[in-house]
């Protein structure tokens, strides 16, 4: 059996890579896990617990990282994010698609350890764009956002480390953009 793809989704935060992931993901064409991260960070409104991420105590991430169990991980506003290795693997062997959305950080490490792994980057149709959507969500205290900011405009330097660049002005069309992307790596 043909091993499954790797791809590596990232795009700062806000951009919006959850909404345009729903449009896609399903797709039955496109043959598609979603690796679920874990995290120590809070849990948000609306999230659930082992669909959205697997939320653990900063002890338990740092027992993770100790024994191998994470692929890639990083610390981001605080926080630490990281995808568990063996699902990937285990989805990869059975010939599933698997996809990571993860910052930019951890895409390069991933890069480092699958070469292969098909890297595609998020960007908002403009910055100012990007701040109303995070400001809109109106969950985090001012600190947190500006740190958000911060590192949006980093990620935003780093579209040279990935394969393809995707507008998501419009999420539909983003998410079919996605799938073509994906199709073609498919065959
Ligand atoms: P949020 O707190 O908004 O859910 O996520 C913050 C950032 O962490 C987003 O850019 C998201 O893509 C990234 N992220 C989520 N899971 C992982 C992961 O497993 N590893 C890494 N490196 N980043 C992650």
């Amino acid at each position: 059996m043909k091993k499954g793809l790797l791809v590596v989704i990232s795009g700062p935060s806000g951009v919006g890579k959850g909404t345009v992931r729903e449009k896609f993901i399903d797709n039955p064409e496109l043959n598609l896990a979603y690796s679920i991260s874990m995290t120590s960070r809070e849990r948000r409104k609306g999230e659930r617990d082992g669909i959205d991420y697997f939320f653990v105590s900063r002890e338990r991430f740092e027992e993770a990282i100790k024994n191998n169990e994470l692929l890639e991980w990083t610390e981001f506003v605080g926080n630490y994010y990281g995808t568990p290795a063996e699902n990937v693997e285990s989805l990869r062997k059975l010939g599933k698609n698997v996809l990571l959305e993860i910052e930019v950080e951890g895409a390069i490490k991933v890069k480092e350890k699958c070469p292969d792994a098909l890297t595609i980057f998020i960007i908002p149709p403009s910055m100012e764009e990007l701040e109303k959507r995070i400001r809109g969500r109106r969950t985090e205290p001012e600190e947190i956002v500006q740190q958000r900011l911060g590192k949006a405009n980093r990620e935003m330097n780093m579209l040279s480390q990935y394969k393809y660049v995707v507008c998501n002005e419009d999420a539909e069309l983003a998410a079919e953009l996605i799938s073509v992307i994906i199709k073609r790596h498919m065959l």
